[in-house]
């Protein structure tokens, strides 16, 4: 895309993520911030989400502003998220879909996740021809949303890049007993131990803090892809760039975008 006048991942908003993977540039890939939008506080201001209680005309502002910085005649398939594992395959016809990865492979279209907490990961092919994105929390993570992203890809696991985006990180996301006894029971005998290490006790009794990159890595390593990157983005220590769940009760949400340009 060097030839062309206008890079566009150069239109997005200084503050946006680019996801710095070597995939082929005509796949454009990135994670929205607070930044930008109109919404008033608590989702200021660039909340993305319209089911979380925030006046539907700003939301509506706001993605057209995400709409804004993509080249003319791009569409987006936006996902009715459910903690699940169904993967959409991207359309243009502006129906919203209920799944949680949306899978493109069509130029001049794309597809995004929401979060405010839970993971986001990227996948694509090193030509940049196909590429997806899904929602990850622990329940979908449990579930295999990844596996199932990975498996609508004709690639093998192990060509595909893969990038952890913004989410709630080991520093923060205290979870309970049950959650870590529902990873330890899924995970083969060769697993348990890292899977253990993947939640530090802390003072309160039954009380764990998970590092949902790590269990997502360790899936992710076992399904074929053996180095994911990014990671290390706490969406609850970054309160100017990231909205939060769980640090705010009531927040907005965040985007992240990969689009296959035309
Ligand atoms: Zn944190």
């Amino acid at each position: 895309m060097s030839g062309a006048p206008h890079n566009p991942a150069d239109r997005l908003p200084p503050q946006w993520l680019r996801v710095p993977w070597p995939v082929a540039e005509r796949v454009l890939a990135f994670v929205s911030t607070r930044d930008g939008g109109v919404s008033q506080a608590p989702y200021d201001s660039l909340n993305l989400g319209l089911h979380v209680g925030d006046r539907v005309a700003d939301v509506q502002e706001n993605r057209r502003r995400l709409m804004q910085v993509l080249p003319a005649g791009v569409s987006l398939q936006w996902l009715e998220q459910v903690h699940g594992c169904t993967v959409v395959d991207a359309a243009a016809d502006g129906r919203v879909r209920t799944g949680d990865a949306v899978y493109v492979d069509r130029v001049g279209q794309g597809g995004l996740v929401m979060t405010a907490d839970c993971l986001p990961v990227f996948f694509a092919s090193a030509d940049g021809r196909r590429g997806a994105v899904a929602h990850a929390g622990w329940r979908g993570l449990l579930d295999g949303v990844l596996e199932a992203t990975l498996a609508r890809f004709p690639d093998a696991p192990g060509d595909l890049h893969v990038w952890f985006g913004p989410a709630i990180g080991p520093c923060h996301f205290e979870v309970g007993e049950e959650v870590r006894e529902a990873f330890v029971t899924a995970a083969p005998p060769s697993l348990q131990e890292s899977l253990m290490a993947s939640f530090r006790l802390t003072q309160r009794p039954g009380k764990f803090l998970a590092d949902l990159y790590r269990l997502a890595s360790l899936r992710l390593n076992a399904a074929g892809v053996p180095a994911p990157r990014g990671g290390g983005l706490c969406t609850v220590c970054d309160r100017e760039r990231f909205f939060s769940y769980r640090r705010d009760g009531i927040s907005g949400r965040f985007a992240s975008v990969l689009v296959l340009l035309p």
